[in-house]
């Protein structure tokens, strides 16, 4: 059935989201105060898809985004068939698709030998109905913030501080005075939320390995088969993939004891990324070589368990809630981190849009997605640790045993099964 503004309205104590502004209580140069229903922290992949989900369901918010504009950099997110299907509720896969390549299969190489090919797999025989495409990032923001209203996003917009008023709500003060009423504030600030310490979450746990990213650029086209292709090393693993008709996306995971300083001269961040990679296959090679310097980036990785009865809950006085990296920040291993955003922007939207009270909207969603992610961000710091060895004899059981005789892509796969009913239509 559709669902149009008109006809819905979320009841907040005394207010009707359908509204979104519920006004501007003082105005001068310095100290503007504004009231909202909802608030959105964040305009990443989380507040974004959550911010749409909304809206598809006729209830507005407001996105505070600390920078001046959505990120322009990153590369790009491998998202599986759990992620399309989010994309495709809240109504833009159809226009991602269009753009970008859909992966066939996966090959896993030795660094050896010119990177001799340990297993190749099929998608469509091993794991039916996958959805695989990597997406670069900065076209995912721009496509889900494009359905949002104009004036949905505030940017240069930075949460300073956070502070519960009682019924009122929560107050929000941001770096440059303004201050923000909210009904319910969602945090969606990312990897260091400053709203998940606030509600007394630790700091993400560094996992002793970094990732370098790339993505390379061919004006021509570029070369590849529509494949993933996976490089095990000791310590050290590669992959690229095909983004799209003239992109390429690669990355480098490498043990590291600590983060070390920050590199912040591209030359050198690329020279170290392929003196890692010396002497390896020359086809990753040649996709880092085609890679501009200031499309390099390198992360530590990091990730935060959320163990039954020790972490704190995701939200707080029916008025604060987490959604993605700011709730459960999840090493890369599974591609899962974006894709579990998504899926926590589907079910936060249905379940405050279907609850007759917020408190109780929030705890169903987090009862809801605890059971899912902490299993993903569990599994996905295992598989980190497991590539990651360094020992030779492990290393040569994994690559004469493992690989090739004992994976299967379609169980390995089993976590993208993810069924996303939100909506009825959109306004
Ligand atoms: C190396 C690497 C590879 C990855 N590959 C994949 C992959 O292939 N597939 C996949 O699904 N996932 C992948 N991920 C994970 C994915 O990047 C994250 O899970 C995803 O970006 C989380 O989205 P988010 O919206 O929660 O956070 P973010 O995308 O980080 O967005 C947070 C937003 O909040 C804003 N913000 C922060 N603080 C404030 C503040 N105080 N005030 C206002 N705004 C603020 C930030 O500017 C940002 O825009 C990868 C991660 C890494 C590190």
């Amino acid at each position: 059935m559709a669902m149009t503004t008109s006809s819905f309205s979320l009841s907040l104590g005394s207010f009707s989201v359908t509204r979104r502004r519920r006004n501007v209580v003082a105005a001068s140069a310095t100290s503007l105060r504004s009231e909202e229903n909802i608030v959105i922290v964040g305009a990443g992949v989380a507040g974004l898809a959550t911010a749409l989900a909304l809206r598809r369901l006729g209830v507005g918010a407001a996105v505070l985004e600390q920078g001046p504009t959505l990120r322009a950099g990153g590369t790009s997110l491998t998202l599986f068939k759990n992620g399309w299907r989010v994309l495709d509720t809240i109504g833009v896969a159809d226009e991602l698709r269009a753009n970008y390549l859909r992966i066939q299969g996966m090959r896993m190489r030795s660094p050896a030998n010119g990177g001799q090919v340990l297993r190749e797999f099929s998608f469509e025989e091993e794991a039916p109905g996958q959805e695989v495409r990597a997406v670069e990032r900065r076209v995912l923001l721009e496509t889900l913030a494009s359905k949002l209203p104009p004036e949905t996003i505030s940017f240069s917009s930075k949460l300073k501080s956070i502070a519960e008023q009682g019924p009122d709500g929560t107050l929000l003060e941001l770096e440059d005075g303004r201050q923000v009423l909210a009904k319910i504030v969602v945090g969606c600030d990312g990897v260091n939320s400053q709203i998940a310490r606030w509600m007394g979450f630790s700091e993400p746990r560094y996992v002793g390995h970094m990732a370098f990213r790339g993505l390379a650029e061919y004006a021509d086209g570029q070369p590849f088969e529509p494949k993933v292709n996976y490089i095990y090393g000791r310590g050290v693993r590669a992959g690229f993939v095909p983004v799209s008709p003239t992109k390429v996306y690669w990355f480098i995971c490498f043990n590291r004891q600590s983060p070390g300083p920050k590199i912040t001269d591209p030359a050198a961040l690329k020279r170290e990324a392929l003196d890692l990679v010396g002497g390896w296959p020359s086809d990753l090679l040649a996709v880092m070589g085609s890679t501009p310097e200031s499309a390099v980036v390198r992360t530590p990785l990091v990730d935060r368990w959320l163990w039954p009865g020790l972490a704190p809950r995701a939200s707080r006085g029916g008025g604060v809630v987490l959604a993605g990296d700011a709730w459960h920040p999840m090493t890369p291993n599974l591609g899962q981190g974006a894709c579990c955003a998504l899926e926590d922007a589907v079910v936060l939207a249905r379940r405050l849009a279907a609850a007759g009270n917020a408190g109780d909207a929030m705890q169903g969603y987090e009862a809801e997605r605890w059971a899912r992610v902490f299993p993903l961000t569990a599994r996905a710091g295992l598989v980190g640790a497991l590539v990651q060895w360094e020992n030779a004899a492990v290393c040569a059981v994994r690559d004469g045993v493992v690989i090739p005789r004992l994976v299967r892509l379609g169980p390995f796969l089993e976590h993208t099964n993810f069924e996303c009913d939100l909506l009825g239509a959109s306004p």
